[in-house]
């Protein structure tokens, strides 16, 4: 009992000590920032700049070019002091035309039942069609006890989401698993080609790509996601029947194309070689606008320097605002960020991405000490006004993962409400009208905020 209350005093004495250490002119200087956003925000405006006037922006592609260049120039309109762009070689993968599927055969007998696609990312198609019996497991569990009746056969992987998962971030990380790997897991037992389940919980039959890989030592199939309602039919039907499967995809990988990272620099007045970087991807994939991924992640990270600049606000440390290259199929951007910083042996105390869409805020993951995630958490009083409710210990993000392996960079991830997000992530619905303009805001106004406490009293 003692022991407990002597605990429960020492708490109370370290978070006071925090916030004391606070001035009250935070509360009024985030308000400002709140409303800054929320009045003059220019984010929605830009999102549809990305994605409407430029649209789907795949790593080596035309339109990743001509988002480069839109991004170092709202940059400069956004207040950035110094704008750079860094060089990067990326993997240029090319869909090569129209995904098709069909189930041609049901217990022999000839049919035409066709099923709406997608190639995964990375994926290398084939010459002439492939046709073959389909082998249909629940899992990969299913896969090894029936790895003796997979030679030749198209194998069709049906894990899905969990729908009593309370965080379908947890699910898509689970049925990840069968997008990256399921192709090479099958054709290490003779497989000519793979199906997945599209990873949604959502209804519509839209297929979702994504990226995989393959291991070079075994042979490299083709592999489709098939929409949520035609995953549902193919599944019952195998369960009673013997169905033929004809998929023709045309994915191949042209040489690696240059590709740059779109950096905005400010620097700080206290601490000018210590620095925070905010940053989301500026690729996205091919069938879609980006808008949710990462379209908003983008216009998050310049809002932040907008509004901030606007304030006339004079960071204590250089802050840096970047818009990565090629995250969703080689991470290039993100790896060539982080070797630069250690080969320049700079500083980097804290990185903040935004990478899991533009829905209305829920909080932030971190990636941080326990000391640090202490003092974090005594800033909650002042995110909380602005939708933050979860700091959680665990987050960060694909793009700055590398400032943390190379540099021990503290991370957050930005966690917006996830429930909607893998109705249209990776699909042909990631587009502007499934972006809503308030909760954009509220995103970057939480952000901001939280830039904010961390340049004024460090980690
Ligand atoms: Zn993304």
């Amino acid at each position: 009992m003692k022991k407990s209350c002597c605990l429960a005093l020492c708490l109370a004495f370290f978070t006071t000590s925090f916030l004391s250490a606070q001035s009250p002119n935070d509360t009024v200087f985030l308000r400002r920032l709140s409303q800054e956003i929320l009045r003059h925000g220019k984010a929605y405006d830009w999102l549809r700049e990305l994605t409407k006037g430029i649209g789907g922006r795949l790593a080596g592609s035309a339109n990743f070019t001509r988002a480069v260049a839109w991004g170092e120039e709202k940059m400069k309109e956004a207040g950035a002091e110094k704008v750079w762009l860094q060089a990067c070689l990326m993997p240029h993968w090319d869909r090569g035309g129209k995904d098709q599927a069909s189930i041609v055969r049901v217990d022999g007998k000839k049919t035409t039942i066709e099923l709406d696609v997608l190639a995964l990312g990375n994926s290398l198609g084939t010459e002439k069609p492939v046709q073959a019996e389909v082998l249909a497991v629940a899992d990969y569990a299913e896969l090894e006890a029936k790895k003796d009746q997979v030679k030749g056969k198209i194998v069709y992987y049906n894990y899905g989401f969990d729908p009593g998962q309370l965080d379908p971030r947890k699910s898509y990380g689970l049925s990840g698993a069968y997008r990256r790997s399921g192709a090479s897991r099958a054709a290490k037992y003779g497989a000519v080609g793979i199906m997945i389940r599209t990873l949604t919980e959502s209804v519509a039959n839209n297929p979702h790509t994504g990226g995989m890989s393959y291991v070079d030592s075994l042979p490299k199939i083709p592999a489709i996601a098939i929409g949520p309602r035609d995953a549902d039919q193919v599944w019952e039907m195998s369960r009673n029947s013997s169905l033929v499967v004809k998929m023709h995809t045309h994915g191949k990988f042209l040489p690696d194309a240059p590709g740059h990272n779109v950096i905005g620099e400010w620097v700080g007045t206290e601490h000018p070689d210590q620095f925070i970087t905010i940053g989301g991807h500026l690729d996205s994939w091919d069938v879609n606008e980006g808008a949710h991924d990462d379209g908003a992640g983008v216009v998050h990270t310049l809002e932040i320097l907008r509004a901030l600049k606007a304030l006339g606000y004079k960071p204590k440390h250089s802050i840096r605002f970047v818009l990565f290259a090629n995250e969703e199929n080689g991470l290039r951007g993100g790896n060539k960020y982080a070797e630069e910083a250690k080969a320049k042996n700079e500083k980097h105390i804290f990185a903040l991405e935004s990478d899991e869409g533009g829905f209305a805020p829920q909080g932030f993951g971190f990636t941080a000490k326990p000391d640090q995630m202490a003092k974090i958490q005594t800033w909650l009083p002042y995110l909380s006004p602005f939708g933050t409710d979860v700091l959680e210990k665990t987050g960060g993000g694909a793009d700055i993962g590398p400032l943390n392996r190379l540099l021990g960079t503290t991370l957050a991830g930005f966690v917006p409400d996830p429930h909607k997000y893998f109705d249209h992530h990776h699909a042909r619905s990631d587009v502007f009208e499934n972006v809503n303009k308030r909760e954009l805001l509220l995103g970057a106004v939480n952000m901001a905020a939280l830039i904010y406490l961390v340049d004024q009293y460090g980690l």
